[in-house]
């Protein structure tokens, strides 16, 4: 069970502000084209996909009965190239939040430069309560109901929350029968032996480490003992306690969805590495936890929200006391949030930014997929190194150029090559 302390606050927060990821990036796309001098038109085709499927997918249960289930595929736009993005297994999935997510990666395509549109998935259904089987069938029932728009240079799916290499290496398998040949630019986060690219796996988290890197040379900040805080250690944040273990931070807490663990003088990653199960959870071991709130607003250098949407509001934006935030979940804060920290002189690398090392790394596997030549972790690394610390720098001197946040500074970034796409093709 989600600590009640923390189930309280999420409810409370999603009633009160009723927070619409949709509309709060529709409202920073806006800026980003009046800023740049765009048109309403522009607006009006970035505001939402271009294409938006809703699929319901028959599962066979174990125990003999058929549950269907709603999932979703989201093209955002198509201009620049193929839509890419993941597919989330999620009881909270909405038609808005694939829709919002689609638009994210948009932005994340445009930002360290790949030839992409944004896309993103998603099933409605909760895989901790699945078994293996179960998840098997469906994830191969999502590939037959959306196969007609996706592909290797339609839209290529991606993992996100609480799906993984298996996962994708059955949607592959169930991709490739459908079409008879063996596709594996279809879908990427495979397994390396399927096809997969070498540093996938960790890309989002090293990608959030460079990023981390250079705000702490921008703020003065030591890494070597630095105190870290991150919420979530599922893919994303269970690599980054590891990396940011082993370049000398002091990684004080963790949380998963079911409360938070502290200790002021840095915890035993290797030992919770090792005791998280599949799904990022750990902190049911123990019994001296504290919330997900607690764990945001704890005295430290560094925080990295890691797990969910709209966790730094206008309601807890003041008591943060970290001096940078670095975004590797989509969505974590939300505009009044985002206000308040820059406010108070709080550099935040934004998801597009921040988070876009997953996206980099997929690309990554599709050129090795599409050549048929692999590289080795080493060349990934440079390649991602190269993109990450390129991109952030980028994107902080436009911010201090302009005057604007980070936020505001990638997503001017993040829109303008698909602007630009758009308008050769003739559409705006
Ligand atoms: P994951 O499923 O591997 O892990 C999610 C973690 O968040 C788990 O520890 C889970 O317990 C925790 N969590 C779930 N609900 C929570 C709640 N209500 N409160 C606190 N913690 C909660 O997912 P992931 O792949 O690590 O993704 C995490 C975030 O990073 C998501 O926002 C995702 O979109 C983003 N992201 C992931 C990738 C990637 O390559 N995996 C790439 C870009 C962005």
């Amino acid at each position: 069970m989600m600590g009640e302390k923390d189930k309280q606050t999420n409810t409370n927060r999603e009633q009160k502000e009723n927070r619409d990821v949709l509309l709060s990036t529709q409202t920073v796309i806006g800026k980003a084209l009046e800023k740049l001098g765009y048109s309403s038109e522009v607006f009006e085709l970035m505001k939402e996909p271009m294409r938006m499927l809703t699929v319901r997918i028959p599962v066979r249960m174990d125990d003999g009965s058929t549950k269907i289930f709603t999932g979703y595929r989201a093209q955002h736009n198509d201009a620049v190239g193929p839509t890419k993005g993941g597919v989330r297994f999620h009881p909270n999935v909405t038609e808005k939040e694939v829709k919002a997510l689609s638009i994210w990666m948009s932005l994340k395509a445009g930002i360290v430069d790949l030839p992409y549109g944004g896309g993103k998935g998603g099933i409605i259904c909760d895989p901790r309560e699945m078994s293996f089987r179960e998840l098997e069938r469906l994830s191969r029932g999502y590939v037959r109901a959306i196969s007609q728009v996706v592909g290797p240079t339609k839209d290529i799916p991606a993992p996100d929350v609480f799906t993984n290499s298996q996962i994708m290496a059955w949607m592959f398998d169930e991709y490739s029968r459908i079409r008879e040949f063996d596709s594996p630019g279809f879908i990427t986060g495979k397994p390396v032996v399927l096809g997969g690219s070498h540093g996938r796996e960790s890309a989002t988290a090293k990608g959030v480490t460079i990023c981390i890197r250079e705000a702490a040379k921008k703020k003065g900040i030591d890494i070597n003992g630095a105190r870290v805080v991150i919420q979530g250690f599922g893919n994303a944040g269970s690599f980054l306690a590891k990396f940011m273990h082993d370049s000398g931070a002091k990684v004080i807490a963790i949380s998963d969805a079911y409360g938070a663990l502290y200790d002021p003088e840095g915890l035993d990653i290797d030992y919770l590495l090792d005791r998280r199960d599949s799904f990022g959870t750990v902190t049911k071991l123990f019994k001296n936890t504290i919330s997900n709130q607690e764990l945001l607003e704890l005295d430290c250098d560094i925080l990295v929200p890691a797990a969910i949407e709209n966790q730094i509001t206008e309601d807890n934006a003041d008591k943060i006391k970290a001096k940078i935030v670095v975004e590797a979940a989509n969505g974590p804060t939300t505009i009044e949030g985002t206000r308040v920290l820059t406010e108070n002189d709080v550099l935040l690398v934004p998801d597009v930014l921040a988070s876009a090392g997953g996206v980099t790394v997929s690309y990554f596997e599709w050129v090795q997929n599409n050549q048929g030549y692999y590289w080795t972790e080493e060349e990934v690394e440079a390649k991602l190194e190269h993109v990450m610390v390129q991109s952030f720098d980028n994107i902080y001197k436009l911010a201090r150029r302009r005057k604007v946040d980070m936020r505001l500074a990638a997503y001017m970034v993040g829109v303008r090559k698909m602007a630009e796409a758009s308008r050769f093709r003739g559409w705006i």
